[in-house]
Parts: structure tokens; sequence; C-alpha cells
């Protein structure tokens, strides 16, 4: 008897670049992909076609972005562009007119159909026995995910190009998040990082409406939110939040350890005057008062931000007013940038005086010297502590994980010496032995 062997799936290669909000972008297309019957294969030569989801947010975002479309046309040369970057899709094709498409944030079915031109999907495939998990392709490892709660955004920030690229707010309907938080904790995730541009945000849109989730109502909006997902009994950890009045209501929720005792808040600057300029959202001269009252309810409170110095029109005492505000904030976790200029952003226009790049470089030198104080005296105060960490990797000299002051990627970690019996995914308590301005050192107990 002579048996004909089945068709080869379809294989795309992918390359995901930038921030969490793109990398659930690339979640969703490859799920879709997946559920058409394509292959997704780890190599350029392995694959019928790559598809690059760039970062278009700095210019050395953009740099990098067409760095590795180069690197894919080379190595494969059928290659698919998306992605934020994707708007600026003339400038793509000066450096790369051999491209096959090029589409923007958000545009699945348009980075699906391309994928169809380049390499048509298996006419014989039948989606109904797909292996395309519940929850979706992930590309975090299995015991955290990113939970992406809305689009867009409705600010307007001076140095930022997000609202132009990716619309207005819209929430996602509350059910179907709870939904997909559902499906990755069956799945084995430990815990969910909310993601959006303006976490703070949700629901603003559909004007905090009630939807439906497990046949309860929940409205759409950060509290309720949150409240459902910490009946999931895993870590949820909030990133992009501004501190409108109504984040005073999760402090409660932390402080009964329902979510972790962890924010997010892009803060930029302190000095009013910059944050005039960068037209920031849900600035005023109370927040130093409202993390004080945070910090009251919540002492545990693990705050993480990030700053831009040398923003056009920044003087020396504007700086001196960010130093001096960082040491009565006290925050735990902080990243600086030096401004850079995006292309089209309305800082470009300001009349304001530019910061020479020297200036930028010493203010950032100066920042970072000020904030590693800080932040190595508080991770100190954790010394001799109980913590309970998630562990990421093992090898056989300990286990490396994250307790609840740690995001992954972004943050620090905790090295547990006594845990080469780990394994990931593994949540287990430890006392912190050792500290410095980034890390802790913890022994299993
Ligand atoms: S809040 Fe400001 S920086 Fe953040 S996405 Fe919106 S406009 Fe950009």
């Amino acid at each position: 008897m002579s048996t004909t062997p089945a068709p080869a799936n379809p294989k795309v290669g992918f390359v995901s670049l930038g921030c969490p909000k793109a990398l659930v972008d690339s979640e969703r297309i490859l799920t879709q992909l997946r559920m058409e019957g394509y292959d997704v294969v780890s190599t350029y030569q392995d694959a019928d076609v790559v598809v690059v989801n760039t970062c278009g947010f700095i210019d050395s975002a953009k740099a990098e972005s067409l760095e590795v479309i180069g690197e894919a046309i080379k190595e494969n040369g059928k290659v698919i562009v998306t992605g934020c970057m994707g708007v600026e899709e003339g400038n793509i094709r000066k450096v790369h007119p051999s491209v096959l498409a090029v589409t923007g944030p958000q545009q699945y079915e348009q980075v699906v159909n391309a994928v169809h031109d380049a390499v048509p999907p298996r006419q014989d495939h039948n989606p109904l026995i797909d292996l395309v998990p519940p929850q979706g392709i992930k590309l975090t490892p299995r015991h955290y995910a990113y939970l992406k709660i809305s689009e867009g955004c409705n600010h307007s920030c001076s140095f930022c190009i997000i609202p132009s690229m990716r619309g207005k707010l819209v929430s996602r309907p509350v059910g179907d998040v709870l939904d997909e938080a559902q499906r990755l904790v069956k799945a084995g995730v430990k815990e969910l990082l909310v993601i959006s541009q303006d976490t703070s945000a949700y629901g603003v849109d559909v004007k905090y409406r009630t939807g439906f989730w497990n046949g309860a109502p929940v409205k759409t909006r950060m509290t309720e939110l949150c409240e459902a997902l910490s009946t999931l009994g895993v870590w949820v950890r909030l990133h992009y939040v501004y501190p409108y009045p109504h984040v005073d209501e999760l402090i409660p929720l932390m402080a009964a350890g329902k979510i972790l005792p962890y924010l997010d808040i892009p803060f930029q600057h302190a000095s009013p005057k910059v944050l005039k300029a960068m037209k920031r959202p849900a600035f005023e001269d109370k927040t130093l008062a409202r993390i004080k009252n945070w910090r009251e309810i919540c002492p545990d409170l693990i705050i993480r931000s990030t700053f831009i110095v040398g923003f056009p029109g920044e003087t020396e005492e504007d700086f001196q007013y960010l130093l001096n505000w960082l040491t009565e904030a006290q925050l735990d976790r902080v990243g600086c940038f030096q401004y850079s200029p995006v292309e089209g952003a309305p800082a470009n226009l300001l009349d304001a005086a530019i910061v020479p790049d020297d200036v930028k470089q010493d203010r950032w030198d100066r920042f970072m010297a000020h904030q590693q104080a800080i932040s190595s005296a508080r991770l100190q105060m954790r010394v001799g502590r109980e913590i309970e960490v998630l562990v990421d990797e093992v090898d056989e000299q300990g286990a490396v994980g994250r307790c609840f002051f740690d995001a992954p990627e972004i943050d620090g970690n905790v090295f547990i010496d006594n845990g080469s019996n780990l394994k990931p995914g593994d949540k287990v308590w430890c006392k912190v032995t050792d500290a410095d301005e980034y890390d802790l050192w913890a022994e299993q107990i």
C-alpha cells in the first residue's frame, strides 16, 4: 500500500520588537496564523515568509526596526512589516524597497492577508482540529502573560506619537478581558501583567458600562476589573497607571493582598513647568502627598516610574526640582531616558531652548546616581524579610525569580542560591539575605 505524505504546513518566522503592547499584538497575529494552519518557526532559513513587528516610538527603535527588516530580507527575502513603524511606509520602502507589504499597528487582518498573499494557507487545513491552545499563542514564558485591556490613548503628551499611531482609547469589553485572564490562568499562568497606554482610563470611552462575566455584572472600570481579576488566585500587576484620584481605590486592594502592591506610573518629570510643556495627564502638585497617603495605607507599595531628562526648555532649576522631588518621593524602581525628538511629535514645534547633548548626558548621569542611592537604600530595607518569589529560570547555580517588587524585563531579580531544586513557574517563600541597587539575594525557607 502506498501512502502519500501529507503536504507540509506553510511556515512563518516572526520577529517581535518593542514594548509589551506590541508583544500582545504579535501574539494575536500568531494565534490567528496558527489557527489557519501555519507553523511558527524560529529561524529565517526555515520560514517561507517572515513578519517583523516593528517599534517606531523613538529614533533608536526605528533604527533597530530598519536593521532587523534588512537582516530578514538578507536571510530570507520574503518580509512583511507591521506594527508602530508601519505608519511610516514611505521611510521603510526608501531603505528596503523589496518588503512585500507594510501594515500599521493593530491591523491584524491586513497582516494576516499579506501572509496569505505571500504564502497561501493549506486548503485542506481543518480549523476544527487545529492545535492552538485556548489561551492562544503566547510569546512570554508559560508562567506570566500580558493582559491588554485597551488600545489607544485620549491624551496628547507633546513628545508622543502613540495617539496618532494607535488612535483614541478603545477599551476591550470587560467580559472578554476577564475570559482571557481566566483562560491564561487555566493554562498555567501565575502572574498577569495588565497593560494598555493608560490603564487608569479603562472604560472612560464606554462610560464605564456594565458588562458580564461568568453571569455576574462587572463595570468596565479599573477598580472593578482588579477586584474580578483578584478572584483568579494569581499575581496581578498593573502597568501604565496615571495618578488620577480613583487610583486611590486600588490601594486598599493592594493592602488586602488582592493584587500586587505595585504601581507602574510613568511620571516623566516633576517640574510643573516641564510637565505642562509635556502636556502630561493628571498631574498636580499634590502627587507627593498622595504617594505618602498610599504608603500609609499600604506600606509595602512599590512604585516604578520612568523619567525624561533634557526635554526642550528644561533648565538646571527644573532639573534640581526633579532631583529634590525624587528624594521626597522615594520611588523604588526608576528608569530614565534622555529626551530625543520623535518625528511628528508636537514637542518638536515647541518654542523652547534645546538642551545640548552634553548637558543631557550630565543630567542623566546625575539622575541615575541620585536615584541609585535611593533604590539601593530602599532594597536594603528588605534584607531579613520574607518574600514570595515566582521562579523564572533555574540552573545548577540556583534559581532566578522575581517578587512583587519586580516586573519581568524591566525591574530586578531575586537570586535564590539554594534554588536548584525549583522549576520555572514555582512560587516559593524566601528570606532576603542581601541586596544591591537592583537585585535581591534570598534563601528558600
Ligand atoms: S499618555 Fe501620553 S505618553 Fe502615554 S500613550 Fe498617551 S499620549 Fe503617549
